[in-house]
């Protein structure tokens, strides 16, 4: 008998992978059940996103009352966060928080890589193989791997030439970097650029952007948190979290619940100074129709445009920071601290690669539009393989030996984004096909968690083993997912959520736009129709789930 709190056992109800906020939900959710579980980590600590990504400037753009877990009435009460919207110190506190409150490290193993899982069908158990030289076998193999946790260094000429230092934001050193007197390059104006740029060229000697796609951004005007806001939460915390589950994104953003197209002139205006005005992301929720409506969706762009003409100073730069080529909120929208009045630092140059593209990496810096730039440091803001790059970095092999990289090399074939047929008891947490990264992620980490936990209680109350998505249900899902994309201006922008940012990847539209509430209410739909679109099985061995003490 396996024991739940031994770490080193390699055999086990279930295996996790990855210790952020899905792997340590997880985890303590199983261990609920009963089962034996074990917990393997990359890094060195819990956390996952707020462990690696310690950039300058990273914080949440989701409001920290909201970006933090539900399940545990205690925990959401006890907790304080220190701002509106937190840093990655408070974030990667709070994690660390909860691992130890919920004493879930005894469960995980740190430092460690899993590289392989390869489903045994002649025991309906997965065989999990590490980079320490491991082997685990389990009954349940669940990727906890991250929508954005493999990091990316776009692949250019004479990379190992530059005899620098270099950075990704996704990997920042523990210690941090002292970039006082540098001159520092940073590639990449996505979320990850558009936080630490301001950061970096406080400290710096000089910074050079190399901007590629110019991004729309709303001021996220943080603040230290007031005991009125946090009271105003905290005393209705059960009512708020409902709504956070029941909405669009899992944010409670006060929408606007009418077209754009429908309002006067001056009240679209009002609607999107007001929201300029509070600052943050929410700003997407000035109209119920800016995603879908193109017309609606000009307005908004138009606005965010004329506040960077009357930000930056210079107007050639402005232009070049403006963006114009894709609807706005179709590439993640940003939230930023003074990131366009950076742009009018002495410090500061802005490198347009559209109309000088990076030719090459020599020794001392960057050849761009047959020009060097100098410098010291290369930071590369430059992304993830999102949504299926953690998972595909696992060298996965279902029935027969079918490999998930060969199954998805047209684009990601999930059920609900939870599970993929010919793969049995493989699940993903917030996986492509469901809301995940178009989300507030923590309330989608919870909603896979729950539904996967009643489920796997359910096989256990009726002695059924193996449960698996059918392949009608899977394309019937899929379908689903592109249809729900089509009615969108989604598809419109070469995207990360469309795969357009990794050379060779697919474009497909992979998370599921149909929003928060809706998705839950189809997950639960399923549940209770004796989970409708999968196989349940009872394992051709007896007594196979083990008790944990
Ligand atoms: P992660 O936090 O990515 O954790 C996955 C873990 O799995 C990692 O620790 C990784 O090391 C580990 N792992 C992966 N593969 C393996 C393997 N093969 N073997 C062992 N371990 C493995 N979301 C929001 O909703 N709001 C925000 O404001 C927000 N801000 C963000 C800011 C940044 C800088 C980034 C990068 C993302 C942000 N996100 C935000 C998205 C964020 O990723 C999620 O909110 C959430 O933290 C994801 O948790 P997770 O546990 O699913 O994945
Ligand atoms: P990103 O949004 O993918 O941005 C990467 C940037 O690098 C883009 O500007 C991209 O240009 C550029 N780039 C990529 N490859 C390049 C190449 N070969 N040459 C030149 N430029 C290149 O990545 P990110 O900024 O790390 O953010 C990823 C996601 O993480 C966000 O969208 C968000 O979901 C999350 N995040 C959130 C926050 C927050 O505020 N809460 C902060 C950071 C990250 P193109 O646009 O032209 O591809």
């Amino acid at each position: 008998m396996t024991s739940a709190t031994d770490k080193n056992a390699s055999t086990v109800d279930a295996i996790v992978v990855g210790a952020g906020f899905a792997g340590l939900y997880m985890t303590h959710r199983l261990r609920g059940l009963g089962l034996s579980v074990r917990t393997i980590e990359a890094g060195s600590g819990v956390g996952g996103t707020w462990y690696w990504n310690r950039y300058p400037g990273a914080r949440c753009d989701t409001e920290s009352m909201q970006y933090s877990f539900s399940f545990s009435p205690e925990l959401q009460q006890e907790w304080h966060w220190p701002e509106k919207f937190s840093a990655q110190p408070d974030i990667l506190k709070y994690a660390n928080h909860v691992a130890d409150r919920f004493d879930l490290r005894r469960n995980i193993t740190f430092n460690t890589l899993v590289t392989s899982a390869v489903y045994d069908e002649g025991d309906d158990r997965w065989a999990i193989r590490t980079n320490t030289g491991e082997d685990i076998r389990a009954r349940f193999c669940i990727m906890a791997t991250g929508c954005l946790s493999n990091a990316r260094v776009p692949d250019f000429k004479g990379l190992s030439d530059f005899k620098g230092t270099t950075y990704h934001t996704g990997h920042w050193p523990h210690e941090g970097v002292d970039f006082t007197g540098k001159r520092v390059a940073v590639i990449g104006t996505g979320s990850s650029g558009i936080q630490s740029i301001p950061e970096i060229a406080k400290q710096a000697a000089h910074v050079t952007v190399f901007q590629r796609t110019p991004n729309y951004s709303i001021p996220a005007r943080n603040h230290p948190m007031t005991p009125d806001h946090e009271q105003l939460w905290k005393s209705d915390y059960d009512a708020r979290r409902e709504m956070q589950r029941q909405s669009r994104t899992g944010i409670v953003n006060n929408l606007n619940d009418v077209s754009a197209m429908a309002v006067s002139d001056a009240d679209r205006q009002n609607q999107y100074t007001s929201r300029w005005a509070t600052g943050g992301t929410t700003f997407m929720a000035s109209f119920n129709d800016l995603v879908t409506n193109k017309e609606s969706n000009d307005t908004a762009a138009e606005f965010v445009r004329q506040r960077i003409a009357e930000l930056v100073r210079d107007p050639d730069v402005a232009a070049r920071l403006t963006p114009r080529d894709y609807p706005i909120g179709t590439k993640r929208i940003c939230a930023d601290t003074h990131y366009f009045e950076t742009f009018n630092r002495d410090n500061v140059t802005l490198v347009d690669i559209r109309e000088a593209p990076i030719e090459e990496l020599v020794t001392g810096g960057i050849v761009a539009g047959g020009k060097t730039y100098n410098v010291d440091s290369i930071v590369f803001a430059t992304g993830f393989d999102a949504l299926t790059g953690a998972l595909l970095k696992v060298d996965i092999k279902g029935r027969g030996g079918e490999s998930l990289r060969v199954k998805w090399e047209a684009g990601p074939r999930a059920y609900l984004g939870l599970a993929t047929a010919g793969f049995p008891n493989l699940f993903m947490i917030t996986g492509p096909g469901s809301p995940s990264v178009l989300s507030n992620m923590i309330v989608s980490i919870e909603q896979h968690v729950d539904w996967l936990t009643d489920c796997i209680g359910h096989m256990r109350a009726r002695q059924l083993h193996v449960i698996e998505p059918t392949r009608e249900a899977e394309d019937a899902w899929v379908e689903h997912v592109n249809r729900a994309a089509n009615r969108t201006l989604y598809p419109r922008a070469a995207s990360w959520y469309m795969g357009a940012n990794i050379p060779g990847k697919p474009r497909v539209f992979m998370p599921y736009i149909g929003g928060v509430g809706r998705y839950r209410q189809e997950c639960a739909d399923i549940a209770a129709k004796d989970y409708e679109g999968f196989r349940l099985a009872p394992s051709s061995r007896a007594g196979a789930f083990q008790a944990a003490d």
